[in-house]
């Protein structure tokens, strides 16, 4: 009999956009004719900018050409989109790297789920708590996670994210190998400032430690103290991997690209003493795990730098943000905390009196036709809060905040 691999056992069946969706149904099912507002999205409501449409119909004509039909591209991506990248940070971060130390993906979801499986499942590995499950499941999944006690992965240190640090990661307090940090942070839409994100490259440097920084929601940044870019930060090349993502802010959800840097200066050791540059592990890991990524996506993904893009992806990031304050005003009115939707278009809340965020979930699916994210399924500690998004429609919105503030 052919033996499972037992971390896969380890974690639970159960995915919290599964048990959303379950509940969701149920009571679609029960009231067929009625409205349903969606409030709680993870996925950009607003299609593609038009020159990523124009360039991909292109690169679909391409491939139908004997002459300009290709077949698998270089495993890395294509020079035509590195170049676009590695010409953006000089821009707008003032950071330069080599060629090879970016690497096209589809879509930052993979590469995050793979990085640990570069670096020694003996690395103890942090993760703020909290933050989208996706880093604790795929750490388990790789065999780094050790034993589930009270909710808690024993191999894993959970840095101290919640109401009394306005949901920012406080530092480890013990020397940790791997963090994993999401800036502005998916779930609660804080974000780290510049000047504390010093401390974390700072420590990392200390303790030579890695930083994977999933920046995937840079795009929403208006506060100029935030970095845009870990490498803003000096000595960040030593120490961190940056993951993007063209999902969140250009309609990419579907397309699937993005795009992950590991510098030259990265550096893991063995367990003889011996030092190796991550860089080479990573291109490894790439080889052999992918054959690329689709031709379509990356020519897709070429035309989001043409000015033209980029008004029309600051166009569909101002739409998601004008809700987002909408929803903070609304909820700060009715006397809710709130947390994040300023530099983010996620907003986290805390609910009224004793419900938990089941009930208040359900309280507001059947009572109001409103679908929320309840906040235990990012961790037992957040039972007391709701998440809302600002990826939803405009008018679905301004009805359901005026059906919540008459129900208050
Ligand atoms: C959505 C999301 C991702 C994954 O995006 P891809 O579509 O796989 O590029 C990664 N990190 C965070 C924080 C996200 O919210």
């Amino acid at each position: 009999m052919v033996l499972a691999n037992e971390n896969y056992i380890k974690l639970s069946d159960s995915h919290y956009i599964e048990d959303i969706e379950k509940r969701v149904n149920a009571y679609k099912i029960l009231h067929p004719n009625e409205k349903i507002y969606r409030i709680g999205a993870i996925s950009p409501s607003l299609p593609l900018p038009l020159d990523a449409v124009k360039s991909m119909q292109r690169a679909v004509e391409d491939l139908s050409t004997i002459n300009e039909f290709r077949g698998y591209g270089p495993a890395q991506g294509y020079d035509f989109l590195i170049d676009k990248i590695l010409k953006e940070y000089r821009s707008n971060f003032a950071v330069s790297f080599e060629k090879e130390c970016v690497f096209v993906s589809s879509g930052s979801t993979t590469d995050l789920a793979n990085i640990t499986n570069i670096v020694s499942s003996d690395n103890i590995v942090a993760i703020a708590d909290t933050i989208d499950p996706a880093y604790e499941n795929t750490t388990v999944l790789n065999g780094h996670a050790g034993k589930l006690k009270n909710g808690k992965w024993s191999n894993l240190v959970y840095l101290q994210c919640n109401e009394s640090t306005n949901f920012l990661p406080q530092l480890p307090t013990e020397r940790v190998d791997v963090i994993f940090l999401s800036n502005p942070n998916n779930v609660t839409g804080t974000a780290i400032k510049r000047s504390d994100l010093k401390r974390w490259v700072d420590y990392a440097a200390e303790n030579e430690s890695l930083i994977i920084y999933d920046a995937s929601f840079q795009a929403f940044i208006k506060d100029e103290n935030i970095p845009g870019s870990i490498y803003e930060i000096k000595g960040a090349k030593k120490v961190a991997i940056e993951i993007r993502s063209f999902s969140k802010d250009a309609s990419f959800a579907a397309v699937r690209c993005g795009f992950t840097i590991v510098p030259n200066e990265l550096q893991a050791c063995t367990f003889g003493g011996k030092y190796v540059p991550i860089n080479r592990l990573w291109k490894k890991l790439i080889q052999n795990y992918t054959n690329g990524v689709s031709y379509i996506s990356q020519r897709g993904a070429e035309a989001l730098f043409t000015r033209k893009s980029k008004t029309e992806i600051s166009e569909l990031v101002n739409y998601y943000m004008i809700n987002a304050s909408l929803i903070r005003e609304e909820l700060n009115a009715m006397g809710y905390r709130v947390f994040g939707g300023q530099n983010s278009p996620y907003i986290w809340f805390k609910i009224p009196n004793s419900n938990t965020s089941w009930k208040f979930f359900l309280h507001l699916l059947h009572d109001l036709g409103i679908v929320g994210t309840p906040g235990i399924v990012f961790g037992p500690e957040n039972d007391r809060y709701m998440r809302f998004s600002g990826y939803c429609n405009r008018n679905d919105l301004i009805a359901a905040l005026k059906i919540m503030k008459n129900n208050f």
